[in-house]
């Protein structure tokens, strides 16, 4: 695994930029959250957008979005580098100018109204699949699609959707069960001026702001449909695989590397009966154990993204570090956070924060036991071979 020269700069600037303009929230972003009673605003929308337009001012900006739209298109081996170093800081920060992959199926009159909005930050999506009945098993879902004249009427509930209680438009998956003898599940973009309601969830972290939408008889246009009906949910497993592979998973790297800087840090600094933390063994090897969880789980980020960049099927590979490196994220938090005694568990730390952030990576997009049972099934299938990784 070695960086090119363009892919080390890259690294080192958003690493720059991540020091200089982000992590400056921090401790507004702590206080924020101390001074509002365990409400957890994170960023604003305007704090957001003026991080995103400093990031657009040195090159940052549609990262991952197609050449056609204006974007750098880059590969998924750089967009990891650049997530693990997003992932330094506790500021819910991503850069400008990406969309969710479902909305490149927009149709010309769809892109004008809402993937092009979207781009450019001046309207804002959500996805919706998941139900009160139906997580892991997302196609128990029942939210319903019925076509009554030139409108497809819905009803039904989501639940635990992210922006779902801001967004100004759902992409939402429901059940048409009259299309076709046997039905299936289609995607549709209804704005939130076609009457939905919605209600915020509040969480145990703070990083992640979901809420519940409900759907009774909202009326949208037949053309609301995005791709073709019974086949929704080709939209939604490609976002759902680069997050598992190498996005969501990259800037959990950044979380563990910082931890375990501040956890050597404070090793060097803190003296207890006498001695510094850093030289009692069982506080080196919690440190050591958390550099090799790092390494491992850098190795497998990389493979993954290497893999998608090559262009082959990552889905297995996907599953495995998505895994991995959400466990080795909270083991590190977990030891980051007892290294520094009581001041780790303090609201001021940003350890107590990713204590508590980085819990549902173990939950969201694929929990642990739905992606160890698609590794079993591939493996049993002979869909994978055991340990055939690209690196
Ligand atoms: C912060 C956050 C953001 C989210 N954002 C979105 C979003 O934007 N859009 C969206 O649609 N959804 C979103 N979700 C929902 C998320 O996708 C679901 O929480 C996830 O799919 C798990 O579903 P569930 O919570 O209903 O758990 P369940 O499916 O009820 O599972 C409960 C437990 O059982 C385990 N389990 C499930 N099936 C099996 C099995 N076959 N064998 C063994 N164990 C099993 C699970 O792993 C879990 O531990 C979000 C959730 C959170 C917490």
């Amino acid at each position: 695994m070695t960086l090119t020269e363009e892919q080390r700069q890259i690294r080192d600037t958003v690493r720059r930029f991540v020091e200089r303009e982000v992590m400056p929230y921090e401790p507004v972003l702590i206080r924020r959250e101390i001074e509002g009673g365990g409400a957890s605003p994170g960023l604003t929308d305007g704090e957001r957008r003026d991080l995103q337009e400093k990031g657009r001012a040195i090159g940052f900006w549609g990262i991952d979005l197609p050449a056609a739209y204006g974007g750098a298109d880059l590969d998924p081996v750089t967009l990891a580098i650049i997530h693990e170093e997003l992932g330094r800081t506790i500021v819910d920060f991503d850069f400008g100018g990406s969309v969710l992959p479902a909305l490149f199926s927009c149709n010309e009159a769809q892109k004008e109204r809402y993937l092009l909005p979207t781009i450019n930050g001046e309207r804002i999506s959500s996805i919706a699949i998941t139900e009160p009945g139906s997580g892991s098993d997302a196609m128990g879902m029942r939210t319903t699609a019925i076509r009554d004249g030139d409108s497809w009427v819905i009803n039904g509930e989501k639940c635990w959707i992210t922006r779902g209680d801001t967004a100004d438009y759902a992409i939402l998956f429901a059940r048409t069960p009259q299309e076709g003898p046997r039905g299936g599940i289609t995607c549709f973009l209804v704005d939130r001026a076609a009457g939905y309601t919605s209600a915020p969830i509040a969480l145990m972290g703070s990083r992640d702001k979901v809420g519940s939408i409900h759907f009774a008889d909202v009326r949208v246009p037949l053309d609301a449909v995005l791709g073709e009906v019974n086949k929704g949910f080709e939209h939604a497993m490609p976002f759902i695989y680069r997050n598992r592979g190498f996005i969501l998973s990259a800037k959990n790297l950044g979380a563990m590397a910082r931890m375990i800087e501040m956890a050597i840090d404070w090793a060097r600094q803190r003296t207890v009966f006498g001695k510094k933390l850093a030289e009692r063994e069982n506080i080196a090897f919690a440190i050591a154990e958390c550099e090799i969880e790092l390494r491992a789980a850098k190795l497998l980020v990389h493979s993954a993204a290497a893999r998608a960049a090559a262009g082959a099927d990552y889905r297995h590979e996907a599953c495995a570090t998505k895994v991995f490196v959400a466990r080795a994220a909270n083991a590190v938090a977990d030891r980051a956070l007892q290294i520094h005694g009581a001041l780790g568990y303090a609201k001021e730390s940003v350890i107590e924060r990713w204590y508590r952030d980085l819990r549902v990576e173990r939950i969201y997009d694929g929990s642990d036991e739905i992606n160890l049972a698609s590794l079993a099934r591939n493996l049993f299938k002979g869909h994978a071979k055991a340990g055939d990784a690209l690196v």
